[in-house]
């Protein structure tokens, strides 16, 4: 593998530039999201006839947003981080009671799987869902980067193991889980300097290795639906198309669906891909202000936490 980027040590400070790519993960996140949501569960025909390409952070959308507010997407990696944060560790118990109060807080958009595990929580007290084939839904993967900055220096199965611990909270499901798994590694590998191709030809390989479903090739996936497959491959397509942050994203969302979460993944691997210089200063200025001010804070914190001993 080429390249000649190493992980670095598991003490001490984080390097400045995966700090750096860190907060243009997070703000990439939020952004891919404010930007998403405007067109979450058109078709990229509705798309075009309304904005032509849409471009611009401008609201509005089926939740009728004020320009620059995002969704549940960046809200419950918020949750989670934080969760992350007063534990020094990913632990269910955390987790759980942080969605607990996230929902309780009347999140502008919530999912079906997610409102049934938070509810299952509060019902029986076990901060794990009952493992379901129908939870392979899109909603754990959404708010892993939390988890990434965590543990971006730990040993892979540890990573792994954070993973599945936060994403079982609500969806409990092996394609769920292996989606998370390998958004957590990509993001990983980024921060410490990979590129666009080592990402795809490591983890989205080694994923449709073991999940074949998740081959993203064969076809163009346009209005990828809330099905955690359809969501990775319009993401893969979307990375694997372009070589900019800005680009990643305007791809992304115009292929409509589910589009305020797959700008926020695409978002987050292109933000630690490309990092903070890459971000749009147009869009980040439209982002609202206290989410763009809590994405940078909690980047930061959360990797400063990694090293520590728990
Ligand atoms: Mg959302
Ligand atoms: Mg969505």
């Amino acid at each position: 593998m080429g390249g000649g980027w190493t992980a670095t040590a598991m003490t001490g400070a984080p390097a400045p530039e995966s700090l750096s790519r860190a907060i243009a993960a997070y703000l990439g996140l939020a952004l891919g999201d404010a930007l998403g949501a405007t067109v979450e569960f058109m078709t990229p025909r509705e798309i075009v006839a309304a904005h032509g390409v849409h471009d611009r952070i401008r609201g509005g959308g089926w939740l009728r947003l004020r320009a620059g507010q995002v969704t549940d997407d960046t809200t419950m990696s918020l949750a989670l981080g934080e969760a992350i944060l007063t534990a020094g560790t990913v632990d269910a118990l955390y987790v759980a009671r942080a969605f607990d109060a996230w929902m309780r807080a009347k999140p502008v958009d919530i999912g079906n799987t997610v409102r049934r595990g938070i509810i299952g929580f509060r019902t029986r007290g076990v901060p794990v869902a009952p493992v379901s084939d129908h939870d392979a839904g899109n909603g754990a993967a959404m708010r892993v980067l939390p988890v990434a900055l965590a543990g971006h220096r730990r040993p892979e199965a540890t990573l792994r193991e954070w993973c599945r611990t936060q994403a079982r909270v609500t969806h409990h499901n092996p394609l769920s889980d292996a989606a998370c798994e390998c958004l957590a590694l990509m993001t990983r590998d980024a921060l410490a300097g990979a590129g666009r191709d080592q990402l795809l030809d490591r983890h989205a390989e080694a994923l449709i290795a073991r999940h074949p479903e998740f081959e993203y090739r064969a076809r163009r996936r346009e209005n990828p639906s809330g099905y955690v497959v359809e969501t990775l491959q319009a993401v893969f397509q979307a990375l694997a198309a372009t070589d900019d942050f800005r680009a990643c994203l305007i791809d992304v969302v115009n292929r409509g669906g589910d589009a305020d979460t797959t700008g926020a993944i695409a978002g987050m691997l292109a933000g630690a891909l490309y990092g903070p210089d890459a971000l749009p200063p147009a869009w980040l200025n439209a982002l609202d202000h206290e989410t763009r001010a809590a994405c940078q804070r909690q980047a930061a914190d959360l990797m400063g936490l990694d090293g520590v001993a728990t």
